[in-house]
């Protein structure tokens, strides 16, 4: 006979002699600087009650000889969930080449003739981590064609543009591609790609590309790999941000075979096409998956909403501003007009969907805002804040766009990896120094009322959640942590703020806080031993030591 059935006490456990963090006691005025309980009580995956070692349910539990975890005055916060990262992609990128650190052409020639010859069977070299200003911007083919005579794909580190060699170009056949809406293929002036690939190019052909190559045990693998890698930065659950028939086939398959300890939480990544009609039939596409796989249905695997890309980025001038750049003059328009646009939210919104806007310049943001005011709160009630739609991203918004964002209801989605100071060296010039004083305004985000979100948006910035809140909470590099340097301090959060996000607010915005985020009784005991100390300055030496999901140890470090 099964022992938990004879014994409803072997379905609890206790966990004393810990720092919990409780978001009740962070937010009441008089304990925000130790937002703590000292104990848990888990029954049955989920949490039956937190708070005193002293209150009566914890002294029973003890008396009825209920398992007992000495948590050793570790601090356990609820599991982190990432508000915005793409799985598949991440678990590829764990297996490809990474340029990272690199600072030369020379530099990435030499790592990728390195790696070549190490891997002589590979069908071809798939590299990361290369940003523009690495080659001084150049991004031609010829650069890289005498190396191998296999076909080499070179992320770019934001994941917006690809750098390919020849016999890549060659395989996936661009020469005789238009130029897709919202993207673009270099060419040379005979009209011969050149070897870049950017923006809609990467997202409709490079990546489906890729994933068509790649076959379905390659993709269980980088799937599995990417969970590991969660589990063991502390991550209980996702969202993905640009879900397509591709990777959730993948995820469809892995689930079948095993249980997958992550909550997962997709937007159907929407991409620009050519009409009204196309763009539809793709959120048709994701309503129809959100009739099968919802909140009700599928609680830990679930289509959410759309994505749509509203901008580039700033590094490669793409992102929407409101001023030309300052560097040279020039400006990049939305990737979507308002025409385009407002259908798919409109059609999403109805529907009961969350749309997610992806908007980096403050053009784009106020594009984004623009549109879900007038799509989504013609009615009295406040109809985006019940659908949480969401703006990711947000790296350059107006004051006045800062404060709109609470009022509609609108989670800002933001990412502070992408905020730390080593990789915002052109910033100055792009933006000249009065601009860049506006970047990453967390705090107005806050301040206005706005439900802050923290994501990594991996794999185009590691996945570390405690890297990312040190970024939030210092405005400092985690990459060189030895420099003083702070991009923006006037926008600082702080620690319990930023935790928070990382938690109960990535939770909140993906209609999950009533299941998981936050350490409250009822909901999944979802949470992480950290050795650490409560000081932002500090986290960068802060370790996991163990992620349990639902009750269950999905990571121990043996320490
Ligand atoms: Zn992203």
């Amino acid at each position: 006979m099964n022992a938990q059935i004879q014994d409803p006490q072997s379905r609890r456990a206790l966990f004393t002699n810990g720092k919990f963090f409780s978001k009740a006691a962070g937010n009441s005025p008089v304990h925000v600087e130790s937002p703590f309980l000292d104990s848990l009580l888990v029954n049955g995956g989920l949490i039956e009650h937190i708070g005193s070692e002293d209150d009566s349910v914890v002294v029973q539990a003890r008396q009825a000889g209920v398992p007992v975890y000495d948590m050793r005055q570790r601090t356990i916060l609820p599991g982190f969930i990432d508000g915005h990262m793409h799985f598949l992609l991440l678990g590829q990128s764990l297996q490809k080449l990474s340029l990272e650190g690199c600072k030369s052409l020379e530099e990435i020639r030499g790592r990728i003739k390195e790696y070549s010859q190490a891997h002589p069977s590979a069908p071809r070299i798939l590299c990361r981590g290369w940003m523009h200003s690495m080659t001084n911007g150049a991004a031609e083919a010829s650069m890289l064609d005498d190396l191998d005579e296999r076909p080499i794909f070179i992320d770019s580190k934001d994941l917006h543009s690809t750098w390919c060699n020849s016999a890549a170009l060659a395989e996936m056949g661009v020469e005789a591609m238009p130029d897709p809406v919202g993207g673009s293929i270099s060419r040379d002036a005979s009209g011969k790609p050149s070897g870049l690939l950017s923006e809609a190019a990467v997202l409709t052909i490079i990546w489906p590309h890729i994933a068509t190559v790649a076959t379905i045990d390659e993709k269980l693998s980088a799937l599995k790999a990417a969970i590991a890698a969660y589990n063991q930065c502390g991550y209980t659950g996702l969202i993905d941000m640009a879900m397509d028939e591709n990777a959730w086939e993948a995820l469809q398959v892995l689930r079948s075979k095993e249980k997958i300890s992550v909550r997962i939480a997709a937007h159907w990544l929407i991409t620009p096409s050519n009409s009204d009609a196309e763009r539809l039939a793709q959120v048709d596409r994701a309503i129809a998956l959100s009739k099968v796989f919802n909140a009700e249905t599928s609680p830990d695997f679930r289509i959410v909403g759309i994505k749509v890309i509203c901008d580039g980025v700033i590094d490669a001038c793409t992102a929407a501003l409101l001023e030309p750049y300052s560097s040279n003059t020039v400006n990049a328009d939305p990737l979507w007009t308002t025409d385009m646009l407002a259908p798919v939210v409109k059609r999403a919104d109805d529907a009961g969907l969350q749309c997610a806007l992806h908007a980096i310049g403050d053009r784009a943001v106020r594009l984004a805002v623009d549109t879900l005011e007038t799509c989504c709160l013609s009615a009295p009630t406040s109809a985006t804040g019940e659908r949480r739609h969401r703006i990711e991203h947000l790296e350059l918004a107006s004051p006045e766009d800062a404060r709109r964002l609470g009022k509609l209801g609108i989670t800002a989605s933001i990412q502070p990896v992408h905020a730390d100071p080593a990789i915002l060296r052109a910033w100055p010039k792009l933006l000249g120094e009065e601009r860049l004083g506006r970047a990453f305004a967390y705090k107005e985000f806050l301040d206005g009322g706005a439900t802050l979100a923290l994501g990594s948006d991996s794999p185009t910035a590691p996945h570390d959640p405690l890297r990312n809140i040190y970024t939030a909470t210092t405005r400092r590099s985690a990459r060189e942590p030895e420099s003083e340097a702070t991009v923006n301090n006037h926008f600082v959060i702080s620690l319990c703020d930023a935790v928070s996000a990382a938690t109960a607010g990535a939770a909140y915005s993906c209609f999950a806080d009533k299941r998981t985020g936050s350490l409250q009784p009822g909901l999944q005991a979802d949470f992480v031993v950290l050795d650490m100390e409560w000081e932002a300055s500090l986290l960068l030496n802060a370790s996991v030591k163990e992620t349990w999901f639902g009750g269950e140890k999905v990571y121990d470090s043996g320490l």
